[in-house]
């Protein structure tokens, strides 16, 4: 029966998993990066419009100061006039123009001189700016008038819009800028429109001039946040793969961890999958049951009845074999221990020890409290300790061993045959029972070799006064050979397989 532990999981649970683990520093990188780019677009939104703001009030300081110093001479006859007002358009690089009013009506101008035209001074945000789509000199040409009025005198001063829309396009840039009088706005292309500003809606900024009546606007289309870490971030999206890869990796790592053997053995002694077997042992000579061997099996839920020497190396190495052993002696005391008001003789109870058990003396407590399931004197428990693992003779082992035997717990080595105890190990862990392998026992009728090799373990035992039991008895030749020299225990197929407790426990009753 071959032992797959199979993946508890199924497979597209481990690749939804899998991929999750990937995509989460990939997702959770980008929206880091997101939240980055519009940080930074903010910045640089709010950066320009700053900028753009202060190059117009610059622009403007310098129409104002044409204004001021003009309005002083509002009222005085044109011609004596003009050349003061052509004079500040030569002289100030932003002025593209300057008229003089009087009762809101523009007299005289720097272009034509003597002129005639009503000002409505409704026309100007805050009685101060117009910005206009251009004027009979130059239709279609954004211009921004610049208003003085003091009394009855006014000064009107202009600002080409070429200037502004080059603020628009040079600060500007990437960034969509927008300057704002009143309900009318310029952009960068020069073009001076009415109504709503046009949508700004990534990072919008606006700031209000506090010394001017306009307000610039900055920000960018829809999208930009995207094509800014699309152009920006490359290098920084590649980290996200590769970090993304690495937990992938580590997902599907730990997932195949969690289904590793030892990890479907912890759930299994949680689950109680492990159980005791029975396999009768017999008396040498009159052939009658005189205890058990109780062997492990896994009852796997998907693999079915496992057995032992496929799962009890890796318990061994996870360090669960202690646990699992104390499992399967409990569930031996709460099956086999109401019966043991009707056992004769002391019935001899059989259960595999390894070393890792011995290490310190929670062994004396287990044996304790399986014999507490007992009737007294009905049972003899045998601890195996096989002679493939010997256990080091320590200050602790001796304690144990020691008061092992102080509780009547007998000691068997297991394989007997196949290791290298010597007389001093059996004498310093109290043996009271060599099992001789099997390996021995099935040569029996074949090789001349394996029976010397029995038959000095039998004398061998007869000097040392130790229980002899010889294992894997399977034809009535070897059982014969066995009795004939005086083995005092069998144990094998021939008397009875290893059997679950009820069939056990069945058998029992007619034995
Ligand atoms: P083991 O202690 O030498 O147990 C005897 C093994 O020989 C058992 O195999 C038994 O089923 C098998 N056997 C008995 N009679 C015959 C026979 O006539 N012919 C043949 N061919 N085999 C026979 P099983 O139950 O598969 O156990 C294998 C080994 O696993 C055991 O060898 C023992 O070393 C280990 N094991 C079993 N249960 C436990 C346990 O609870 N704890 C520990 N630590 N080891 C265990
Ligand atoms: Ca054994
Ligand atoms: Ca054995």
């Amino acid at each position: 029966m071959p032992l797959t532990v199979r993946p508890r999981r199924k497979r597209s649970t481990r690749i939804v998993v899998t991929l999750l683990s990937g995509l989460l520093p990939i997702v959770l990188g980008s929206v880091i990066l997101y939240l980055q780019a519009e940080r930074t677009l903010q910045q640089s939104s709010q950066h320009t419009a700053d900028e753009a703001l202060r190059q117009f009030e610059l622009m403007l300081d310098n129409t104002a100061q044409a204004a001021q110093e003009l309005l002083p001479l509002a009222g005085q006859p044109c011609e004596s006039v003009k050349l003061a007002l052509r004079e500040q358009v030569t002289r100030r690089p932003f002025v593209r123009s300057t008229n003089l009013v009087w009762d809101n009506n523009l007299y005289c101008s720097s272009l034509f001189g003597d002129y005639k035209e009503a000002v409505n001074p409704g026309d100007y945000t805050h009685g101060m700016l117009w910005l206009m789509n251009g004027n009979p000199v130059t239709p279609n040409t954004a211009l921004l008038v610049y208003r003085l009025s003091e009394g009855h005198g006014g000064a009107l001063t202009t600002l080409d819009g070429y200037h502004l829309s080059n603020v628009l396009r040079l600060i500007g840039r990437q960034t969509l800028l927008v300057l704002q009088v009143g309900n009318f706005w310029l952009s960068a292309d020069g073009k001076v429109q009415q109504g709503a500003l046009p949508a700004l809606p990534v990072a919008q900024s606006r700031l209000d001039s506090s010394r001017y009546a306009f307000t610039v606007a900055a920000g960018f289309p829809a999208g930009e946040t995207w094509r800014y870490m699309s152009n920006e971030y490359p290098p920084l999206f590649s980290l996200l793969i590769f970090f993304g890869a690495v937990s992938a990796a580590i997902g599907y790592i730990v997932q195949k961890r969690s289904t590793s053997p030892s990890h479907e053995m912890h759930r299994a002694l949680e689950a109680g999958e492990f159980i005791p077997y029975f396999q009768p042992v017999v008396h040498g000579d009159t052939k009658k049951w005189s205890g058990a061997e109780v062997l492990m099996r896994w009852n796997h839920p998907k693999e079915g009845l496992v057995r032992p020497d496929l799962f009890i190396p890796f318990a061994e190495h996870s360090g669960l074999i202690v646990p699992m052993t104390r499992g399967l002696m409990q569930q031996t005391a709460l099956v086999l221990g109401p019966l043991s008001s009707t056992f004769a003789a002391p019935f001899h109870i059989g259960i595999n020890i390894t070393a890792s058990h011995c290490r310190d003396l929670q062994l004396v407590g287990d044996c304790r409290e399986f014999l507490a399931a007992f009737a007294p004197e009905s049972v003899s428990l045998v601890l195996e300790l096989t002679e493939r693992e010997l256990i080091e003779p320590t200050e602790i082992t001796r304690q144990l061993f020691a008061q092992l035997q102080a509780m009547g717990v007998k000691i068997a080595i297991d394989d007997f045959g196949t290791g290298h105890s010597s007389l001093s190990y059996l004498r310093t862990f109290n043996v009271d029972f060599l099992k001789i392998d099997q390996t021995f026992v099935a040569m029996i009728d074949k090789d001349a070799l394996s029976r010397h090799i029995l038959e000095s373990i039998i004398e061998l035992s007869a000097k040392l006064e130790l229980g002899i039991v010889a294992e894997g008895v399977e034809t009535q030749a070897q059982s014969d050979y066995l009795s004939a020299r005086n083995v005092n225990f069998l144990q094998g197929y021939l008397f009875g397989k290893p059997m679950p407790a009820a069939d056990f426990i069945d058998a029992l009753s007619h034995h």
